[in-house]
């Protein structure tokens, strides 16, 4: 993703009542639900960019509650100014780092994840900071409810592959794997374009899409979740 570096859009987005700070929410683990003033399931995306995706998903969903996370400001921007021309009462963003994801939502507190178009990080030594890699799947396993699932489409072959590889690793299993999303009638009903998706597809690149959620018998996720 591109950034300008857009004057006062920091503070923008401190002052911005739709987005929360990782360092403005020491307590925030637990009380999402008191947050929103009701109980109703949360479903996060993770790098979610400008937003299209999850704005489209909390206006056709009002019985849920959608949290947005993004590490830049500059392009929460775009999310943010969405909000402020069609407000919603169940999104919120929230301005931070993915890797300290643990530090913001309790053991269980969220029922899905989605993962849309998430950066290569190309380099093998960068593999870590891939948001499907095996380190992030073991910090979605603590915040995830148990019959919870995440999501995650992709354009990238390579990352997807990769993806796909991590799973046993880190004890998750696949509902379905595709490697054509929209050539799929039955796995593309329902489907919610992403801004990057949009781009991609329109350009005919295929678009890979997973389901997946813990394998209850798997030794790696009790061993991540005894530590
Ligand atoms: N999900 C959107 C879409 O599909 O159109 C945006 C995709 S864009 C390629 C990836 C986004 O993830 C960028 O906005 C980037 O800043 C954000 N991102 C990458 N790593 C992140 C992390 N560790 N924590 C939070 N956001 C992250």
């Amino acid at each position: 993703m591109r950034l300008r570096n857009i004057t006062g859009c920091r503070e923008m987005i401190a002052d911005s009542p739709y987005v929360a700070d990782e360092e403005r929410l020491p307590d925030a683990p637990g009380t999402w639900g008191e947050r929103f003033g009701n109980d109703h399931p949360i479903h996060i995306e993770i790098g979610m960019g400008k937003g299209q995706f999850l704005h489209a998903l909390a206006k056709m969903h009002p019985e849920i509650n959608f949290i947005g996370i993004e590490k830049y400001s500059a392009v929460l921007l775009r999310a943010v100014q969405r909000m402020e021309e069609e407000p919603l009462g169940n999104l919120l963003f929230l301005r931070m780092d993915a890797e300290n994801i643990t530090s913001v939502f309790a053991p269980g507190e969220v029922d899905r994840i989605y993962l849309n178009f998430s950066d290569p990080w190309p380099k093998d030594r960068h593999a870590k900071r891939r948001l499907p890699s095996r380190q992030f799947l073991g910090r979605y396993d603590r915040i995830l409810k148990p019959e919870g699932f995440l999501e995650f489409k992709t354009d990238n072959r390579t990352l997807f592959d990769f993806a796909v590889e991590e799973l046993a690793e880190a004890g998750w299993t696949a509902d379905f794997i595709t490697y054509d999303l929209h050539a799929d009638p039955e796995l593309v009903q329902g489907n919610v374009m992403t801004e990057y998706e949009t781009k991609f597809s329109a350009m005919g690149t295929p678009i890979c899409k997973y389901r997946i959620r813990r394998d209850p018998a798997s030794e790696q996720v009790k061993a991540n979740r005894s530590r």
